[in-house]
């Protein structure tokens, strides 16, 4: 006597009946580049059908995402003036904070999240302050602040802080409270990893490290309970949601993650791992849009509520289409 574990596999029918793990537009968040200037959408070379777009040329790809019924956008942004200190990044006719208040003029209802951080906006690439060649955790905290409170006064709904400074997002909520943004919430990159996979997001926002690397601050890829203490630091300092980044490579960190905290997971299948697939894709060697959504599937069934991914859009249409 044995099984027929087959009789649930015989008909489409069925098996979508069974399926345990299924994708809808609510799963996922489009991220979104936007730089100075006017008339600009550009193609970012290694992040293919991805786009740099100046405020005027935001309306396209708004009406897209709303129409796709995508809830939420995560806003990044390239200016134009690096410091030391990351002025632009907390200037309020700076370039997040005047597309935040564009995509509120173009979309009331959607979600908008900022990525906080300041390596877009420094000279030297790092995601902190720079002492005596080192980076200075706390003092970077007070340039943090400045950066999420100048999003949440331009109307961001949720703040996104993915520099891994020790303590940050205690002092994001403590300066929102503060202020009575109270309802802003905050999305930690929790654990992340430094990961190569992150390639060809560098060119996209133009923050590449100018000496060293990033390891003092992200995570070493061979660490996982490691992770599970960054992120339970992260609830405790006020985390309303925790991500995992990347995604693929890291399905078992999402699963810890998801069998230990009860907070909403995020996980963002990142630049390297879109690139990837679409570069296999063009050259014939796999089925993108197959492997896309298998790639989106293991990373919901691994326990991400919401996936960050270049993808949405597509993924989107495909399973509109199934
Ligand atoms: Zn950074």
């Amino acid at each position: 006597m044995f099984t027929r574990h087959r009789r649930l596999r015989t008909t489409q029918g069925i098996r979508d009946l069974v399926k345990e793990t299924v994708l809808n537009p609510n799963d996922f968040i489009y991220p979104i580049f936007v730089v100075e200037g006017e008339n600009i959408k550009r193609e970012i070379e290694a992040l293919p059908e991805v786009y740099h777009y100046s405020l005027d040329n935001l309306e396209g790809v708004i009406k897209d995402v709303v129409e796709a019924k995508i809830k939420g956008v995560l806003l990044f942004g390239v200016p134009d003036e690096k410091d030391g200190i990351a002025s632009s990044a907390f200037d309020e006719n700076g370039i997040v904070q005047k597309a935040i208040r564009k995509i509120r003029e173009l979309a009331p209802d959607l979600f908008i999240i900022t990525d906080v951080c300041m390596c877009q906006y420094t000279d030297h690439g790092h995601c902190g302050v720079i002492e005596n060649g080192i980076i200075n955790n706390d003092e970077t905290l007070e340039y943090l602040q400045k950066i999420a409170l100048s999003h949440a006064k331009a109307g961001a709904d949720m703040v996104a802080p993915s520099d891994m400074m020790d303590g940050r997002v205690m002092a994001i909520r403590e300066i929102l409270d503060e202020n009575g943004f109270e309802n802003v919430s905050i999305l930690a990159y929790s654990a992340k990893y430094a990961s190569a996979f992150y390639g060809p997001f560098r060119e996209a926002a133009g923050s590449s490290p100018q000496f060293g690397d990033r390891k003092t601050y992200q995570m070493d890829p061979g660490n996982i309970r490691q992770a599970m203490r960054e992120i339970e630091d992260d609830i405790i300092e006020g985390a309303d949601i925790i991500m995992v980044k990347p995604a693929l490579s890291y399905l078992d960190v999402i699963r810890w993650a998801r069998d230990k905290f009860d907070h909403p997971i995020v996980a963002y299948n990142v630049s390297g791992e879109y690139s990837m697939v679409k570069a296999a894709g063009k050259m014939g060697l796999i089925d993108e849009k197959q492997i896309a959504l298998e790639i989106l599937t293991s990373i919901k069934r691994a326990g991400a509520d919401i996936i960050i991914t270049y993808f949405a859009l597509d993924a989107c249409k495909w399973l509109k289409d199934m």
